[in-house]
């Protein structure tokens, strides 16, 4: 599965500008946030509910659904109606109040790892989700704290195969945040994938200096489309298939196949 889009949902024209590209390249699902957990308050902090239309606006059109976070509890009904998949962010990875609303709720759920948590403390974070009967969890390993500053964070790719002996739950791997660096992304994601990812999820912005954040993280459009045909050689290689968009027109576009897998 491969899930690309902004960090941020900036405006209308920056939204469907990349979901349209990420569309086109292949992704099966968009990205982006509308509430957004920055570190200073004094950071965008996201287009919060206009946000959330704005990506319910660029789903509908491209045909793509949505993963976006939701940090509020009070939050997890509105942030549902526009999402299918809601996502929690690394900072929430223990905001247990938050866990259990996203477990009573029946959408999937993409749980980050927290950037100091543990395997174990992912796992027993998920467990709160599942225990409300939630059983649509899927991992994300983001990458964790580490002494070195060469990357943003150490992007921890043995994740996935200590989750694959651990769980049966979906593992996605973000290489966006787990560098932090456009330049090394795609190199993280094809890695991923040869380690028999789930998925990825990638941040792309149609202009990356201008984005409100996380631009230095940001693929381009046209380098997240040489990453899916990347991907495209290197996932069946591990035995696996690429997910297809279900909006896919074949004829027109050869990126897209017929094969419909739904979510
Ligand atoms: C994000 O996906 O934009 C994000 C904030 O990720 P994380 O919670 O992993 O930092
Ligand atoms: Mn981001």
């Amino acid at each position: 599965m491969i899930v690309a889009g902004p960090c941020a949902v900036e405006s209308r024209e920056q939204v469907m500008t990349t979901a349209r590209a990420v569309a086109d390249a292949g992704a099966v699902m968009l990205r982006g946030g509308a509430f957004k957990p920055r570190t200073s308050p004094k950071s965008f902090q996201g287009m919060g509910h206009a946000g959330l239309e704005l990506l319910a606006e660029a789903g509908a059109a491209t045909g793509l659904p949505v993963v976006t976070e939701v940090m509020d509890p009070r939050e997890v009904e509105a942030v549902a109606s526009v999402a299918a998949m809601l996502q929690i962010g690394s900072r929430n990875m223990q905001n247990f109040p938050l866990l259990r609303e996203v477990g009573r709720t029946r959408k999937p759920v993409l749980l980050k790892r927290g950037a100091s948590a543990t395997i174990d403390e992912l796992l027993h974070a998920a467990d709160y989700i599942l225990q409300g009967g939630n059983e649509l969890v899927v991992l994300c390993e983001r990458g964790v704290r580490s002494f070195d500053t060469a990357t943003r964070y150490l992007l921890d790719l043995a994740a996935v195969a200590v989750l694959r002996e651990r769980t049966e739950l979906p593992v996605v791997v973000d290489p966006s945040h787990g560098t932090g660096k456009a330049a090394y992304v795609p190199a993280m994601a094809r890695a991923a994938a040869a380690a028999g990812a789930d998925g990825v999820i990638i941040e792309v912005h149609p202009n990356p200096e201008a984005a409100l954040s996380d631009g230095p993280q940001a693929l381009r459009p046209h380098e997240f489309a040489q990453l899916v045909a990347d991907l495209r050689r290197i996932v069946p290689l591990v035995g696996r298939r690429v997910l297809r968009s279900p909006g896919a027109q074949p004829a027109s576009n050869p990126n897209h196949a017929t094969e419909v897998i739904a979510p």
